[in-house]
């Protein structure tokens, strides 16, 4: 068996076994890691900074979980720094920067390479730049050479340009929505890194770009038909001369011309890898009108009706245009004030970023009644904060005034409070907290479609079509300047995919 075809479809253990064995007869190649992973709404009047961002620099980022698995190589990756922020607003333009020359800087102390990993995830915008990870690889493709091989990973919501395809020898992105194969995702991208570099192939990366724009809440894999047009990339994976095919649903809400879905393939065999190309795009443009929610969308105040007339529970009622793992604030309180309104009862909402309220709830003690404003901190000029008088019934026991989270009691909705931008996503998320979900006839959360946590327990599902920096009615956008022409933007589009080879392939 060929080792190309081996690698496609051994097991992550056989893989480790094959890399541990193998020993490098003249010298060790070297091969460095290193990225910066943010989803940036350009809807989002909030800017990413530097105390946004979680850094692994050097050896923090060799012993971080998410890497363990570069230790069954034999060769050795050596670490840059790998920067990673909860999904938002625009990077601030000093931040970029400063992230940015740290990483070269890292870099440049491990040259000359023969291979670069870059865990990313593809939907990073910064202020003032288009593009932003194609900057990212251009500045690092100048500092390695024409000579380094270099591979990225990327989330399934990324966006490729020409400029991304140009400077790139290899990419695979998830293949699942919800994500839940991020390390096979690394695995690939690593294994090929590994192959081409031992075996000396330069590979051809090729690009078809697909002009159809869809929110992740359309286009999960868990229905059609993600689900059927995600289905068929492993198989056609097996293809000779392909190692990798992946299809980029990418991210909406970014007013950049990069902004579309794309099938990327890297291989040794550019004819099979246009043919798998032109076939992905096109029944990708033949399914664009058949994208649509999985679970019941209404309206806020019908969402909440529902949920409070259901015979079931819980029903879970997602927030979807404030979601921060979509590039939400997640410091909107419209849904608080609806609940309120309505006198729903047995609510946890988990729940809002708002730091003064968080802090206030602190400096209160348990068992205190306070009042309390709530919402619109972050952006006061998105929403409108609500006002109310809260009982205060948990606390976290934490130091951090930035990480504290607060538990309080508005009439009947538990309300999470949170000082910064998260997610509750998890069971654990609600537990930590002395809060059992189940225990509740609703749940409210940020979120898009569910997790695969909190998907299997809701009863019934319900996502409410609420205004944010994801807004889900994505032809009503604002400023909306810089998008190329795409569906549903404009309905009546016609295409014909073509595929784009990589300027290095070329050369
Ligand atoms: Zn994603």
């Amino acid at each position: 068996m060929q080792r190309r075809f081996f690698l496609k479809t051994a097991s992550t253990a056989a893989i480790a076994a094959l890399a541990t064995r193998k020993s490098w007869p003249v010298s060790a190649p070297r091969i460095a890691f290193g990225g910066i992973g943010i989803e940036s709404s350009t809807y989002s009047h909030i800017r990413a900074r530097m105390e946004d961002f979680t850094i692994l620099r050097g050896d923090q980022a060799t012993g971080d979980q998410r890497f363990a698995f570069l230790k069954k190589y034999s060769v050795p990756f050596m670490p840059t720094l790998v920067a990673t922020a909860v999904p938002g607003g625009p990077i601030a333009s000093e931040t970029y920067a400063q992230i940015k020359a740290e990483f070269l800087e890292r870099l440049k102390a491990f040259l000359p390479l023969d291979g670069l990993y870059l865990p990313m995830h593809g939907a990073m915008f910064v202020e003032g730049m288009q593009d932003a990870e194609g900057d990212w690889y251009e500045s690092a493709r100048k500092l390695v050479g024409p000579n380094c091989l270099m591979s990225a990973s990327y989330d399934l919501h990324g966006n490729i340009s020409k400029r991304v395809i140009d400077n790139l020898d290899m990419l695979s992105a998830f293949r699942t929505a919800p994500h839940i194969d991020r390390e096979e995702t690394m695995l690939r991208t690593t294994d090929m890194l590994v192959h081409c570099i031992e075996d000396k192939i330069r590979p051809t990366l090729m690009w078809a770009s697909v002009p159809v724009l869809m929110p992740g809440e359309r286009s999960s894999t868990e229905w059609n038909p993600g689900k059927r047009l995600w289905a068929q990339l492993p198989e056609l994976n097996k293809t000779p001369g392909v190692l990798d095919v992946s299809m980029l649903v990418g991210y909406v809400w970014a007013d950049e011309p990069r902004s579309a879905a794309s099938v990327v393939i890297t291989g040794t065999n550019p004819k099979n890898e246009k043919k798998i190309a032109l076939n992905l795009a096109t029944q990708y443009w033949g399914a664009r009108k058949e994208f649509d929610f999985g679970t019941e969308v209404c309206t806020l105040e019908e969402c909440v009706r529902k949920a409070m007339e259901a015979k079931t529970q819980p029903a879970i009622l997602a927030d979807s245009g404030d979601n921060p793992t979509g590039g939400g604030n997640g410091d909107q309180a419209t849904v608080l004030e609806t609940l309120l309104k309505a006198k729903a009862q047995n609510v946890v909402f988990a729940g809002i970023a708002d730091r003064p309220a968080t802090e206030a709830a602190y400096k209160a003690g348990v068992g205190a009644s306070v009042p309390l404003s709530i919402g619109a901190t972050l952006d006061p000029l998105a929403s409108k904060p609500v006002k109310v008088q809260a009982k205060i019934v948990f606390l976290l026991d934490e130091k951090n005034p930035a990480r504290r989270e607060a538990v309080v009691q508005i009439d009947g909705v538990t309300l999470v409070l949170s000082a910064y931008r998260r997610p509750y996503h998890d069971i654990a998320d609600f537990t930590r907290l002395g809060l059992q979900p189940k225990s509740f006839k609703i749940i409210v959360v940020k979120s898009g479609y569910l997790s695969p946590e909190l998907a299997p327990i809701a009863n019934p599902s319900l996502m409410a079509l609420t205004d944010g920096a994801i807004n889900q009615d994505i032809v009503h956008l604002p400023a909306n300047r810089y998008r190329k022409p795409s569906y549903p933007f404009v309905p009546d589009l016609s295409f014909s995919p073509e595929v784009y080879i990589s300027e290095r392939s070329r050369s």
